[in-house]
């Protein structure tokens, strides 16, 4: 299988065009935009209720160059697996099916269709991409916002840790898993270039971080993303068939409380709190560079 081996044999084409709904530095925005280099023009996008949803535009305006269909909030990989089964029974075999979701969208609300597609080993990439709260209704915690991040609806700090879905869906053992950052463009665009290589349910869980729900500035959204890999509490890596291999290790690790500082939504945590998240960040470094 060929993956692009330089930024620069990247295509220059656009797929997800300039022009889109998305904030100013939208990690989100930037994800999809990375992930269409590797996809490529035979492609169906299904997308539930999230900021992707309208970021790319409806009625008459759209920022897609393929196909894209917007699904309820809770069935986007069920939705993509009746795609895949209608192109099958037609016979067309070269289109990628993806179910592209947030954290809402994957972790929770759209869970139950998630593991479905998943138990059944059903023919489709399914992508979250992950900016930590449910920022297309207002911002709320979801099951994977961090350990005492200030949301909307907890005003003094999640009580409770991060879900790892991670470990949920490698437990589903899907043909192909991965994690991914917007910080690590070639990175990423060689994930979805091996995903689509392969047959079966494969899973791409993409960091992409949103500047309002973070408390950043927009032009952070890389430089933070890049520092969740450096303090551990985001791990690069792929598992072909149960096997991990790990794709970035960084050229440098920083503290925990480096990356945290940077982020309105951890400005009141106090030092127990700094204490466990870098206990947590060390302890997934182990684990995954082990
Ligand atoms: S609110 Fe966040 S995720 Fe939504 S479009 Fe803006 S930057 Fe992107």
């Amino acid at each position: 299988m060929e993956v692009y081996k330089t930024l620069a044999e990247i295509p220059q084409d656009e797929l997800f065009t300039g022009g889109h709904g998305g904030c100013r530095g939208c990690g989100a925005a930037l994800a999809v935009r990375q992930a269409m280099k590797a996809l490529g023009p035979r492609t169906i996008i299904n997308i539930p209720a999230s900021c992707m949803a309208t970021i790319g535009g409806s009625g008459l305006t759209t920022a897609w160059m393929v196909p894209f269909y917007h699904s309820l909030f809770e069935c986007a990989p069920a939705v993509a697996s009746g795609i895949r089964a209608a192109l099958d029974i037609q016979g067309i075999k070269d289109v990628n099916v993806v179910s592209w979701a947030g954290d809402a969208g994957t972790a929770d609300i759209g869970f139950q269709a998630l593991t479905g597609a998943a138990e059944r080993q059903e023919n489709i990439i399914h992508v979250c991409y992950d900016n930590e709260t449910y920022m297309n209704t207002g911002g709320q915690a979801g099951s994977v916002t961090p350990y005492q991040a200030v949301t909307p609806d907890t005003p003094t700090g999640k009580p409770t840790p991060r879900k790892d879905m991670l470990a949920i869906m490698a437990a589903h053992r899907p043909a192909y898993l991965a994690t991914a950052s917007v910080a690590y463009p070639l990175d990423l665009i060689q994930k979805f270039q091996k995903a689509k290589a392969i047959q079966g349910f494969r899973y791409i869980h993409i960091l992409a971080p949103c500047f309002r729900g973070w408390g950043i500035r927009e032009d952070q959204t890389v430089q933070l993303a890049r520092m969740a890999v450096e303090c551990g509490l985001w791990q690069l890596y792929e598992e072909v068939d149960g096997r991990r291999r790990v794709t970035v290790i960084p050229e440098r690790r920083i503290p925990v409380r480096e990356y945290l500082k940077l982020q309105g939504r951890f400005k009141n945590i106090d030092e127990a709190t700094v204490a466990a998240l870098q206990a947590e960040a060390d302890r997934r470094f182990r684990e995954v560079q082990s």
